[in-house]
């Protein structure tokens, strides 16, 4: 039987494809925590515009596992519960400023092997009409998609108790005992565990130093996003402007994020947080005064001083505890391929030397 501790997407994702292996499984969450990102994530899945210089093994992570999310596009069912689009972005230059930045982002992504083009204001208020006429220009970036995380999460929690998986919410596990790496107690319960995956977000960190006695460099990283019902025409198109981005959901409503702050855990909604975010919508869009606000969701960030995710087994001596945990601001779309990796530890896989980079070794604690 393999336990997951934490029902964040990452969490959910990886019991989805161990049950369809054939698995057992049992996660554990617990409703006094609040903050989880997921939540509060707009599910942009766009590898190219979140690629960074110098961080090429997490870009191509990020390619792998939106390849995974174009083949979901295919799955009927999937597509239409979770809410997927493959409607593409722009991101929208409002001065000559935000061209010039747009035009080195645009060498960037010639160098990493993806090409898009500059569009002239004209060819961009086609596109998005909705859009401010004073616009500069856009790029029109292909293949850069979203879902609807929460819907996403919901489809997930369905599957997982269809194929026979069982999700419990309980007290805040503050501790792990083990008995041989093969039974395991906490919140007085002890089970038998072939693999148990950590993938409690900003809050592993805390299980770890309880139960092993060292940390990993993880810090929550603070984000507020916005949910607004758009009265008028729905946009085609993600939307990214320099301080925020903007994702159309099915259902009429704009996502849109985000604030990123480094706040502790602290998950309130601060004055200073709403202005940034209202006065960058303003700053970008038309018609402001027509969007009825419905939701104002804080989630943090789990964020690794190196910006990569921790992928793998714990340490020599503990083998079966994996941890699966640090995914940033990518930890929608490297779901899939997080998922697949965990069920190849989970099974005693084979698992590619490409995604070692991403093993807790790399710390040596
Ligand atoms: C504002 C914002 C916007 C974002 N936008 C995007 C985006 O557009 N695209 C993208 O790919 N990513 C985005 N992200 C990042 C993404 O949301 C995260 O990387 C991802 O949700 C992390 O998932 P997780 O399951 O690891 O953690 P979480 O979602 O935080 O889930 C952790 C789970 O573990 C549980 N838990 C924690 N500790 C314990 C404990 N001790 N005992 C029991 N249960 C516990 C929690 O209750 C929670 O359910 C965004 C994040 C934010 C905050």
């Amino acid at each position: 039987m393999i336990i997951i501790l934490g029902a964040g997407i990452i969490g959910l994702f990886s019991a989805y494809n161990l049950l369809k292996e054939g698995k057992q499984v049992k996660i554990f969450d617990s409703k006094n925590i609040s903050g989880n990102a997921t939540d509060a994530s707009v599910g942009m899945l766009s590898p190219a515009i979140e690629a960074k210089p110098g961080e090429n093994e997490l870009y191509y992570l990020m390619k792998e596992s939106k390849n995974i999310w174009n083949n979901f596009y295919n799955d009927n069912k999937l597509r239409n519960k979770t809410g997927l689009k493959n409607n593409g972005s722009l991101m929208v230059a409002l001065n000559e400023d935000d061209e010039e930045k747009l035009k080195f982002k645009q060498q960037f992504f010639k160098k990493i092997g993806y090409e898009c083009n500059l569009l002239s204001s004209s060819e961009t208020l086609k596109l998005e009409p909705c859009l401010n006429s004073n616009i500069k220009s856009s790029l029109f970036c292909k293949d850069q998609d979203q879902v609807n995380t929460k819907t996403l999460k919901n489809f997930l929690i369905e599957e997982i108790k269809e194929m026979g998986g069982e999700i419990f919410y309980g007290e805040k596990i503050r501790k792990l005992t083990l008995k041989e790496d093969k039974s395991v107690t906490f919140n007085e319960l002890n089970m038998e565990f072939e693999k148990l995956i950590i993938s409690c977000g900003s809050w592993s960190n805390e299980i770890i130093s309880n139960s092993f006695g060292f940390k990993f460099p993880l810090i929550p990283l603070k984000g507020v996003s916005l949910l607004v019902d758009s009265l008028n025409d729905q946009l085609n198109y993600n939307l990214w402007f320099r301080n925020i981005y903007v994702a159309p959901r099915k259902n009429g409503k704009l996502a849109i994020g985000a604030t990123e702050e480094e706040k502790g855990f602290d998950d309130s909604v601060k004055l200073d947080e709403l202005y940034f975010l209202t006065k960058s919508i303003w700053e970008s869009f038309p018609k402001l005064e027509e969007f009825k606000l419905d939701e104002i969701n804080v989630g943090l960030r789990p964020s690794v001083i190196d910006g990569y995710p921790i992928l793998g087994p714990i340490s020599n001596t503990f083998p079966n505890i994996i941890c699966c945990f640090g995914h940033y601001r990518h930890g929608i779309l490297l779901a899939p391929i997080t998922a697949e990796i965990m069920t190849k530890y989970a099974l005693n896989k084979n698992v590619h030397d490409k995604y070692k980079y991403f093993s807790p070794s790399r710390f040596n604690l």
